[in-house]
């Protein structure tokens, strides 16, 4: 190792590389751990069981007015469920 000053550079590289070596195990588009298989809305299948699953919430949740598969737009992957609720006034 020659004799080499460390300035800011020299760490803001090597924190970059050190990233690179260990790769993260993250999708790089929605951030999802890539050892997790989860739901895909582009996938037939899994979007049947996207929708059993919310039919199956919609039917068990009365108060519930919708639920939306949130996806990433990039690969598709499952993100989450988000619920509506009815406005409660309406009691
Ligand atoms: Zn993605």
């Amino acid at each position: 190792m020659k004799n080499k000053s460390l300035d800011r550079d020299y760490f803001k590289y090597k924190g970059k590389t050190k990233k690179k070596k260990g790769d993260d195990g993250l999708t790089p588009c929605c951030k999802q751990s890539t050892d997790y298989q989860g739901l895909n809305v582009r996938n037939e299948e899994d979007w049947e069981r996207i929708e059993h699953h919310i039919e199956r919430k919609l039917g068990y949740y009365s108060n519930m007015d919708s639920m939306t598969p949130v996806s990433c737009e990039t690969c598709g992957r499952l993100l989450e469920y988000k619920t509506k609720l009815k406005d409660r006034k309406l009691y």
